[in-house]
């Protein structure tokens, strides 16, 4: 079969193949951008920047106007109303791809060609080759990779809209390749129902335990989800294990067909061993006892997934977490090229043959506090970006996109050959803002990380966070949420006014300048803090699926802007505290 040839190769010549690239990025970048050009000038969104017809880099770089997907939708929009794809790229169009659009609020089509698909295959390749050079051999064990899907959906047009990992599952590839690596049936990875999905996944993870090698999804959130399914779900696994019979509640043909070649029997000794397992008062390093043989995990956990980081590394006991590209519906950037470095100082190498990228020079004081974005600054190409700075990614993909602003801010912080290397650092474009203050994502995950060390001694953890800028009354305050359980269980931990007060305290004393004049003026009020009980990210996480986003493309929104969210959270809450402000005020005299 012709994909087994060249994942062979790939595979082969993998680390070669990542010598070259980065090698000869500059030269590579250069080529993408002509080949770009070349095929798609002719198009009605980019002739009109070449009225002269020179379609050349400097032409480009001189009218081609940087823009977000705003400005893109009205041609996506007329494609998916029906008008041909060739008025924004000369290749056919395969399908749309659905970003989640969880953390930027809104859903985007993205178009996908049969080039761009390859490039995406050929960077996940990659990335698999990395992170199995630095553990194992590649053909040694299964994957307990927890993929879901989506219905897909049609544009009025007919052209089929889903999430990346719906449209890859459904791939020759994936299917006669690299589902055989996988301890999950294709078909529940196919099921629609979210949960029977889950829990046959979990289930036939567990009736392969001695094989799994490896625990991945696309994004942490989705095992911190597998985690909570898990404490939830664990009895009724093993009864199923125990008795050869799966529960009737799942009725999805597709699982149940599969499920019957793999629980063939009872096998009441593996779940007497899951049970023991289980019934452990402190579930600190269970993935590692309930998989004997895991070497890794793997799941993006930077960026706003790091706020899982503390869950896994507590569940996974010591197993690696390995954090291990950056991708997007857009494009696929970096991979990690050092899969063994911890959550906080992982680095994205990009590789410069799956799109043109641009880099825009974003303003940052000493801190790494975000100021301004500057917008008028002139973007950089890949082969000029300098070490220490910070940008906004630009990509240009033969799929449609031109100078398309994909609202993550990165910093540079080495290089791989000729290839520069990025720290992820937040999304643009998620900020608590009241007044003139405006808090980043990166700002807020800071201020959290420091207020939290001080649960830590209590054996108290936080699970899951957000936030919203509550403006119902003057002056407007941050409210946070957080979801708490104590180490060894799930319950809810005795809440001591005084600490949760000097989190609430170390959070304010963490933001920026601006805070502090804002509150010290009387111009924001006391941070509110409330404390939501175990399981209540999830059920937010079930009201976005339920709007539309993909479980696995789903990122929590740091800061919620929908009313409906706010009032899950607040419908779980079961204490909240404010930042005494004494104590603030004693902290900005002192400061
Ligand atoms: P989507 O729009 O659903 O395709 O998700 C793409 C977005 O997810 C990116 O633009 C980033 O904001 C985020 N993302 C992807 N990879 C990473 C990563 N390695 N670290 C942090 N955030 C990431």
């Amino acid at each position: 079969m012709a994909g087994e040839i060249e994942i062979k190769e790939i595979y082969e010549n993998g680390m070669k193949i990542l010598e070259d690239l980065t090698n000869n990025a500059h030269e590579l970048q250069e080529q993408m951008l002509e080949e770009i050009l070349r095929r798609n000038a002719g198009t009605e969104y980019l002739s009109r920047f070449f009225p002269s017809g020179q379609a050349d880099k400097l032409n480009f770089k001189t009218n081609v106007p940087i823009v977000t997907y705003e400005d893109t939708k009205p041609y996506i929009d007329r494609i998916a109303n029906g008008e041909t794809s060739s008025i924004l790229f000369a290749d056919p169009i395969i399908q749309f791809i659905r970003s989640s659009g969880t953390s930027g609020g809104q859903q985007k089509l993205i178009p996908i060609t049969a080039e761009s698909f390859e490039k995406g295959k050929y960077h996940l390749f990659l990335v698999d080759i990395v992170t199995k050079k630095c553990f194992s051999g590649p053909d040694e064990g299964k994957s307990l990779s927890l993929y879901f899907s989506k219905p897909e959906i049609e544009t009025p047009s007919g052209i089929v809209a889903s999430p990346y990992l719906t449209f890859y599952s459904k791939t020759d590839i994936f299917q006669s390749n690299l589902a055989k690596f996988c301890t999950s049936p294709i078909e529940t990875i196919l099921c629609l129902d979210n949960k029977q999905s889950m829990f046959c996944q979990l289930l036939t993870g567990l009736l392969q335990r001695d094989e799994v090698v490896q625990l991945s999804s696309i994004f942490a959130s989705v095992l911190a989800r597998a985690t909570k399914f898990l404490e939830d779900y664990w009895r009724e696994l093993c009864c199923n294990i125990r008795t050869g019979y799966l529960s009737d509640w799942i009725i999805d043909p597709g699982c149940k067909n599969a499920m019957s070649l793999i629980l063939t029997g009872p096998n009441p000794e593996l779940a007497d061993l899951i049970q023991q397992i289980c019934e452990d008062k402190s579930w600190e390093g269970v993935i590692k006892k309930l998989w004997p043989k895991i070497k890794y995990i793997s799941s993006i956990c930077t960026g706003s997934m790091s706020q899982y980081i503390s869950l896994l590394e507590f569940y996974g006991g010591g197993i690696p977490l390995v954090s291990p590209s950056y991708v997007s519906s857009e494009a696929c950037f970096g991979i990690n090229l050092q899969p063994l470095s911890k959550p906080f100082d992982v680095s994205y190498t990009f590789l410069p043959n799956t799109a043109y990228f641009e880099f825009l020079p974003v303003n940052k004081d000493g801190g790494g506090k975000a100021q301004e974005t500057r917008t008028m600054d002139k973007p950089v190409d890949l082969a000029n970006v300098k070490l220490g700075q910070f940008y906004e990614v630009v990509v240009t993909t033969l799929a449609g996109l031109y100078r398309y602003r994909v609202g993550d801010v990165l910093k540079v912080t080495g290089f791989y050959n000729k290839s520069p290397q990025f720290q992820f650092l937040e999304r643009q474009n998620v900020v608590l803002s009241i007044d003139t203050e405006k808090t980043t994502e990166e700002d807020l995950s800071k201020a959290i990380t420091n207020a939290k060390l001080i649960l830590e001694p209590f054996g108290i953890m936080l699970t899951a966070y957000s936030s919203y800028s509550d403006t119902s009354s003057i002056p407007g305050r941050y409210v946070l949420f957080w979801e708490l359980k104590m180490k060894g269980s799930n319950d809810l931990p005795k809440l001591d006014a005084k600490i949760m007060e000097e989190c609430c305290c170390i959070v304010e004393e963490s933001f920026g300048f601006t805070y502090k004049a804002l509150r010290k003026g009387g111009a924001i009020s006391a941070l509110e803090l409330r404390v939501v009980k175990h399981g209540s990210f999830d059920e937010l996480m079930d009201f976005y699926i339920s709007k539309g986003a993909s479980i696995t493309q789903y990122k929590p929104p740091c800061c919620l802007k929908s009313e409906d969210a706010i009032k899950i959270l607040n419908s779980a809450m079961v204490g909240k505290f404010f930042s005494p402000k004494t104590m603030f005020l004693s902290a900005l005299s002192e400061g």
